[in-house]
């Protein structure tokens, strides 16, 4: 996608923090953090949200939910951590690229 954000930031055209990478996933630090570790998990394919998820990408989801893990740990917030993913405006997603935030060293509700 030509003018998504996170697709910009997969191919390096904008810079952002890089705590993790591999061949299909990147994560890097929120930059408005709402705690103090906010970092988001994203697919390096464009996928608007969850909503786009078809059975083609089951790997890609599962490996997604190990990176949300791995980044944590990471991080040094296992066992400690909120993930959560915005699905569509009324949810409050902001940038339509699916990702989720791990979210840290504060409390939140729910
Ligand atoms: P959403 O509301 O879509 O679930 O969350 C989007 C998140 O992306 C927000 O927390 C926002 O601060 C973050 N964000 C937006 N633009 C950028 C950017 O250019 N770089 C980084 N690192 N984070 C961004
Ligand atoms: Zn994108």
């Amino acid at each position: 996608m030509e003018d998504c954000i996170f697709c910009k930031i997969v191919r390096r055209e904008l810079p952002a923090d890089v705590v993790f990478e591999n061949e299909e996933i990147i994560a890097f630090k929120d930059i408005n953090p709402m705690a103090p570790t906010h970092v988001l998990v994203v697919p390096k394919k464009h996928l608007a949200s969850l909503d786009d998820l078809t059975g083609d990408d089951v790997g890609l989801a599962g490996n997604l939910l190990l990176a949300v893990k791995e980044v944590a740990a990471l991080s040094g917030v296992a066992g400690g951590y909120k993930m959560l993913s915005n699905c569509g405006e009324a949810a409050g997603q902001v940038v339509p690229h699916l990702h989720f935030h791990i979210l840290a060293g504060k409390k939140f509700v729910p």
